[in-house]
């Protein structure tokens, strides 16, 4: 099987402060680190790294080569990765000492996916695959759409959260969504209705480090996290989604497919960093044994 993944591609640029500047003040760094991000990036290489088959849609600007070569050497397919006219989307990332962050996001190429990679990444899927979409790309309605009338699975991250777009898209008869704790209020007051109420099959909201609630048919069963002490808790909630599509996608069963994403998310925010350190099928195994 395979999982085809719409999503975003970013350099993310990481700039450690000694605080958040003010309007009109211009700062030193004290450090400055740069790497491959973006939801869709990072789902697509948690996906690879659980050993799942992953097709990326997406696009790049003129300047991304380095980051389709990065997916490439992770194990994701990019052959459905266009080049757009646009730059290489990117986040500015400002931490200073106690953490606290601000950042600026330009979509770039990530909004200028052009239908025709996504309508030839669908067509080379088959029936009962996976297609997988977040909200920060264009096109993903029409993915959803061309995705479900080609018998795929649909699964949605639904973040950052978008009420328009998640109102608009919960209809098209979705397998999977997954969320955060925050996101699972924006949409408990965006829809008015219990998230046991929507039209999705299974209903996973992340709770950090009090583990995931599953909700299906009505029912809700909390999973707890596997205690570890973090250090950074970025890119948990990707590294858990990738490992979750792919897991189901492999032909585990969803209580299986949860306890391992919650490995692998786990194990992810004892690590500093983003895509490059999401941890391998046989990292993630070998910490929840
Ligand atoms: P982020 O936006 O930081 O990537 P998120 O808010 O989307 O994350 P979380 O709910 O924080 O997602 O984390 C996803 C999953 O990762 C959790 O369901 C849990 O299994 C695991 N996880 C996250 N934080 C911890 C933690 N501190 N200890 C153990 N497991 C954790």
């Amino acid at each position: 099987m395979a999982v085809v993944n719409l999503g975003s591609i970013n350099a993310d640029m990481v700039y450690s402060v000694p605080h958040i500047p003010a309007p009109g003040e211009t700062l030193a760094a004290t450090g400055f680190r740069s790497y491959l991000g973006g939801k869709g990036a990072n789902m697509s290489v948690a996906i690879a790294r659980a050993g799942g088959r992953v097709r990326h849609v997406g696009a790049v600007g003129a300047d991304g080569d380095w980051a389709v070569r990065r997916l490439e050497k992770a194990g994701v397919e990019c052959l459905h990765v266009a080049q757009a006219d646009e730059a290489t989307g990117t986040a500015l990332i400002f931490v200073d000492p106690q953490g606290e962050n601000a950042i600026v996001i330009h979509p770039g190429a990530n909004a200028a996916v052009p239908a025709q990679a996504l309508q030839d990444a669908i067509e080379g899927a088959a029936p009962g695959d996976w297609f997988l979409t977040q909200n920060e790309t264009n096109l993903q309605d029409e993915g959803m759409r061309i995705a479900r009338d080609q018998g795929l699975r649909l699964a949605y991250a639904a973040a950052p959260f978008d009420a328009a777009r998640v109102t608009a898209l919960l209809p098209l008869g979705l397998s999977l969504l997954v969320l955060n704790a925050v996101e699972a209020d924006q949409l408990r007051r965006a829809t008015g209705q219990d998230l046991a109420d929507l039209p999705v099959t299974d209903v996973i909201v992340t709770l950090g480090a009090k583990g995931c609630d599953w909700i299906r048919g009505g029912q809700v069963r909390r999973f707890d996290a596997i205690p570890v002490t973090p250090v950074d808790t970025t890119g948990a909630g990707d590294t858990f989604s990738g490992y979750l599509v792919a897991g189901l996608d492999s032909g585990l069963g969803m209580e299986a497919a949860i306890r391992r994403a919650q490995a692998a998310g786990a194990l992810m925010v004892t690590r500093h960093g983003t895509s490059d350190v999401i941890p391998t099928s046989e990292e993630t195994d070998d910490f929840a044994r």
